[in-house]
């Protein structure tokens, strides 16, 4: 794998048109640097636009992603998606625990470690998000929280632990503009980074997610407990979402 990785969260954003558009204009724009390995773009798209993007990007290095994946292989689930069939449209990856979903779907850590065994067992590489409330950071809470939530998300043995990428994404920040300070990213990560080695998980590469523009990815990027960016609002728009890209090789 790649680093760093620049994942692009386009919710629930898009059509078959707009999908092949941006991924066009991004294609365009970046593929000198992801082809020379300088870093790695993972579009998440849609599910329904998954197979879409997949054709467009066949024999490229570029990478594709679910949001979402449900534990079960197959069975009677109206409305979800397993991660077989995401790897059979053509993704790699899958964005796991992403707060909307722990939010508005009530996903428990629980639910969620169900899922980042389902997707390796598919032969996915789950991206695990995790980040805290407003409060919890207010309270001065927020290591010990994200912390814990990461040991609750994680199931207790993992078939594959190299295979495996962590979000840090501190919920306020989402979407709503604002960023923690570099010190409180550094400090968060630097907590993640030893959680995971005590579980033996030392390895795992931890992205930073939430409000990334061009204007702040390069300080953010320039950290080195941070692996990437997964991006979202900022992913809709081609030259904002190269620009960010642009970032990510410059703080390298
Ligand atoms: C996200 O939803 O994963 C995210 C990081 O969103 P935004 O970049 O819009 O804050």
């Amino acid at each position: 794998m790649v680093y760093p990785l620049i994942a692009a969260n386009w919710k629930m954003h898009g059509s078959r048109t707009f999908a092949r558009e941006l991924v066009q204009e991004v294609v365009q724009a970046t593929q000198e640097d992801v082809v020379a390995g300088r870093y790695a773009v993972l579009f998440c798209p849609p599910a329904l636009l998954i197979a879409e993007v997949a054709d467009r990007l066949k024999a490229t290095p570029f990478l594709i992603g679910g949001q979402d994946c449900h534990p079960e292989e197959s069975g009677a689930y109206t409305g979800e998606t397993s991660a077989e069939m995401l790897k059979d449209a053509g993704a790699s990856h899958v964005i796991l625990g992403h707060s909307e979903r722990r939010q508005a779907q009530g996903e428990t850590p629980a639910l969620v470690a169900q899922k980042v065994l389902a997707a390796q067992r598919a032969g996915l590489t789950p991206i695990l998000c995790v980040g805290e409330l407003e409060a919890e950071r207010n309270a001065g809470q927020a290591e010990a929280w994200v912390t814990e939530q990461l040991h609750q998300s994680l199931p207790d043995r993992l078939p594959d632990p190299n295979r495996l990428i962590l979000a840090y994404e501190p919920v306020w920040a989402i979407g709503s503009g604002r960023v923690p300070s570099l010190e409180q990213i550094d400090s968060m990560q630097r907590h993640l980074q030893q959680a995971l080695s005590e579980r033996g998980l030392e390895q795992i590469a931890i992205l930073y997610g939430g409000s990334l523009k061009p204007d702040n990815a390069r300080a953010i990027f320039a950290l080195p407990s941070v692996a990437g960016g997964l991006v979202g609002g900022a992913s809709l728009n081609p030259q904002t979402f190269h620009a960010i890209c642009s970032a990510a090789r410059e703080a390298d």
